[in-house]
């Protein structure tokens, strides 16, 4: 689509400003109902799509992404614009600087159309968790999205932009393409820069493309990728251009199907059939299916839930009322009765939501004195023999291949009351992130309920910065379809 596009612009089919404008009709018809973003930014967008059709009457060189219409995640920061990461405690942060992968796709000259809705801080799995709205799923509005990137992959899937950013910390881009029926890609931990993402979890943390076809995520990550002196745990030089990897050529490739993926628990058995038709596809195509065993992915949600909370309980102490965040100091006046402390506790209280305070408590509890062997250090011993397990699995095969959610998309509502039946929609994903592995999702078929045809993805994990298999395998299946 972005190569399409592209070629568009430059032959002058369409201008950018049109472009970008037929994307605002769409969201204004749109979004009403579906609620992927959370603001708006038109009139930058529109003078942003003005200059670029100015380079191109110019004969200017320009890169695939420019001119082209894309939304970002609200946790994602852009220079003077709000970023509220679904919370009420930034409900009016305007971000005075870009991130990274800001800064790189303003060099492609991609229009950012808005900031997409997401789950408070990216935790959850709906974006019912956002303090502002919850986003529907386009392709049927009685269920979620997904999340956390949920606003992202409904606009993505329900064309009101060509491509999104979102961030996966345990599936937050996976999940959310499964359930809407796009692409979603996270690229391994250090490919990408964090700088400039609003923390939730720093060691399982990666800005993540979602888009219409592998080829567009590919071109976005070929963009965001590279070593970024603000951000120490890049690795990478960034000179790999993916979407030229994409050859087709599976031949000799080997392919694990854990079985533990495909065990009983609460994989949806309908959901277990289109992911077998995809590991059959991959046989005629030439590909060895290897069936491999990863026992340790058992406690990889578990660790998960305990690595996670006490980064979370880390990274959000910064908003106190204080040097960030929304203040009950203003709203109580000048009091002398007012400690510091009432203003921490009093405005943590106010403004960040129940499941942001559920995830601060558990990873202060696990992380206190007394209990810190006893979960901290113990789930990373266990993060450690789950890297283990891939590293050995990946001598064997070069891809592992598996469902991404064990459901499809669930109705608005159906997990609130349960948060821990929420965090087993992520039990395929989550695994990546400790890792810290690649992984895509890809639609792989529909499934029927109600008379709704419901996406369901596949989900492909590769070695340590070998996207490029990834992506082609990926690839070849997508027009395999
Ligand atoms: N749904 C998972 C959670 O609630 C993953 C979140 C994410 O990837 N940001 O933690």
């Amino acid at each position: 689509m972005i190569r399409e596009l592209h070629q568009k612009l430059i032959n002058q089919k369409i201008t950018s400003e049109k472009l970008t404008e037929d994307y605002f009709s769409r969201i204004e018809k749109k979004d009403p109902e579906i609620k992927a973003y959370l603001s708006l930014n038109k009139e930058f967008s529109l003078d942003k799509a003005r200059a670029v059709d100015k380079k191109i009457k110019n004969g200017e060189e320009l890169d695939l992404l420019a001119g082209i219409p894309c939304g970002i995640k609200d946790n994602i920061c852009i220079e003077g614009l709000p970023a509220t990461a679904g919370s009420k405690i930034l409900e009016n942060y305007i971000s005075p600087y870009d991130a990274t992968v800001i800064k790189k796709l303003k060099e492609s000259d991609s229009i950012f159309l808005g900031k997409t809705n997401l789950d408070e801080f990216a935790m959850g799995s709906s974006t019912e968790n956002s303090a502002y709205q919850t986003t529907k799923n386009p392709r049927d509005t009685s269920r979620v999205p997904g999340g956390s990137s949920g606003g992202s992959a409904a606009a993505v899937a329900a064309e009101m932009c060509v491509y999104a950013l979102g961030s996966d910390t345990g599936g937050s881009v996976r999940q959310p393409a499964s359930f809407c029926g796009v692409v979603g890609l996270k690229p391994t931990y250090g490919l990408v820069s964090r700088f400039g993402l609003i923390a939730m979890a720093s060691s399982l943390d990666q800005i993540s493309p979602i888009a219409k076809s592998v080829e567009d995520a590919a071109i976005v990550l070929t963009r965001i990728a590279g070593k970024d002196r603000k951000d120490a745990t890049t690795i990478k030089s960034g000179d790999t251009i993916y979407e030229n990897c994409l050859t087709g050529d599976i031949k000799k490739l080997k392919i694990g199907v854990p079985k533990e993926y495909f065990s009983e628990g609460g994989l949806d058995p309908k959901v277990r059939k289109l992911a077998e038709e995809a590991i059959k596809k991959y046989e005629k195509m030439g590909a060895e299916i290897i069936e491999i065993s990863l026992p340790s992915g058992e406690y990889a949600l578990a660790t998960y839930y305990i690595i996670m909370p006490c980064e979370v309980s880390s990274n959000l102490a910064r908003f106190d009322g204080i040097r960030f965040g929304q203040s009950i100091e203003k709203e109580m006046g000048l009091n002398e009765n007012l400690i510091l402390q009432d203003i921490y506790f009093k405005s943590r209280a106010k403004y960040l939501g129940k499941e942001v305070k559920r995830r601060i408590m558990l990873g202060t509890y696990a992380l206190s004195a007394g209990y810190y062997d006893r979960y901290y250090a113990k789930a990373q011993k266990v993060r450690a023999l789950i890297k283990k397990e891939f590293e050995e699995t990946f001598e064997k095969v070069d891809l592992i291949l598996g469902p991404t959610a064990p459901t499809p998309a669930f109705k608005i509502g159906e997990k609130t009351e349960n948060p821990l039946e929420m965090y087993l929609s992520d039990i395929y994903t989550v695994t990546a992130n400790i890792a810290g592995i690649p992984a895509i999702s890809i639609p792989c078929g529909n499934v029927r309920i109600k008379e709704k045809d419901l996406p369901v993805g596949l989900q492909l994990m590769g070695k340590w910065f070998d996207e490029e298999t990834l992506l082609s395998a990926a690839h070849t299946l997508e027009q395999s379809a």
